[in-house]
């Protein structure tokens, strides 16, 4: 196979971004390897609204489209829309980082003459550069699955031959610009944050399903011993769905933390987790953004596989009981949810003060 990714060939390159927030975050060391080895390309990235604001500021790539999919991109004539689009695009190339069948069909119809993904969902007959997945790719983290496709496709040297790849070019990594981390601050003062002392923000969500969560009772305990014993700040975070949890969790407490759970947009959200001293979360998008933003992030593992979805970045450590039956990867726990109710409320506190105090 040619190499597809080699500086020149490719004036302008569409790719189409992954769908959810944690993959987004995951598939940034495979955008910086696109930025590196096609230095004079216009790159434009297609992602839907919810994980846009990721690239916000992205030095990788030189402009963010929209497929609104659920809005002026919906149905058969929404998609046409696009198609045009992208037509008009004089796209020479597509890299498609998400799976989807249609993600191929789209830039097919659009007429880009060259597509490459992986071939999976039955697209690799729309692909001129099918990629077939490594099987070492079991093993490693999610970062690698987008990497690899990357380096394949320039033909360089491969992360996944190396034992231990240097950090810069599997780490994510979110550049925020010190405007939005100054209008958050301001944003948090407005909500009564007084930033006397540090901020705590958690994340006790978790999209997937119940079986990622720790229970609500128990982040209380932990977030009135922090507010105690450390004089912490704390605000939670979420989405409007997750706000029962955060009430759940206030209600046990002995104070009312400030409660952002559905009040925040994804940029105010990343902004606000970089003002953060330290973030206590479940395996979920925003333990990625922490953890990338270089936010000291203590997360919560049980169901899931923390080789595959943990957190990369700086300063992120995980709390784990490695129990037999995981990782099971299921949204709801079908035994006693011993993953989760094995890490205690002392360990987590321990861990967040360690944390806390190395953070200076
Ligand atoms: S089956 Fe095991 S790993 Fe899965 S949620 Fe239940 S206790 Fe956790």
């Amino acid at each position: 196979m040619k190499t597809l990714l080699e500086d020149g060939r490719i004036r302008r390159l569409l790719i189409r971004g992954t769908n959810w927030v944690g993959d987004s975050v995951m598939a940034i060391p495979a955008l910086r390897e696109v930025r590196r080895l096609l230095p004079r390309a216009h790159i434009t990235l297609l992602a839907l609204p919810w994980v846009s604001d990721i690239y916000q500021g992205s030095p990788w790539v030189d402009a963010v489209w929209l497929y609104d999919r659920e809005g002026r991109h919906a149905g058969a004539a929404g998609r046409l829309r696009l198609v045009r689009k992208l037509a008009r695009g004089g796209f020479d190339a597509a890299l498609l980082l998400q799976n989807a069948f249609e993600a191929a069909l789209l830039t097919r119809l659009a007429h880009i003459p060259l597509r490459a993904g992986y071939r999976r969902d039955g697209r690799g007959w729309l692909l001129t550069h099918a990629v077939s997945i490594d099987p070492r790719l079991k093993a490693r983290h999610q970062t690698y699955y987008y990497l690899d496709l990357v380096e394949r496709l320039a033909g360089r040297a491969r992360s996944l031959d190396t034992p231990s790849p240097t950090q810069d070019r599997t780490t994510p990594e979110l550049p925020l610009p010190p405007e939005a981390r100054a209008q958050a601050r301001q944003q948090l003062k407005e909500e009564g944050i007084r930033f006397q002392s540090k901020l705590v923000g958690v994340h006790p969500g978790a999209a997937f399903g119940s079986a990622k969560r720790w229970m609500g009772d128990r982040y209380a305990q932990v977030l009135d011993r922090l507010t105690q014993s450390q004089g912490v700040e704390v605000v939670l975070f979420g989405s409007r769905q997750e706000r029962p949890i955060a009430e759940s969790i206030c209600g046990h407490m002995a104070t009312r933390p400030l409660v952002l759970s559905g009040r925040t947009r994804l940029s105010e959200l990343i902004a606000m987790i970089a003002c953060c001293d330290l973030f206590i979360t479940n395996d979920s998008g925003p333990m990625h953004l922490a953890a990338a933003l270089g936010t000291p992030t203590l997360a919560l593992f049980g169901s899931t596989d923390q080789v595959a979805t943990g957190p990369l970045g700086p300063a992120a450590a995980v709390l784990n009981k490695n129990v037999e039956c995981s990782p099971c990867l299921l949204r709801e726990c079908p035994i006693d949810h011993r993953c989760m109710t094995r890490i205690t409320v002392e360990e987590v506190f321990q861990e967040a003060v360690r944390m806390l105090r190395a953070g200076g």
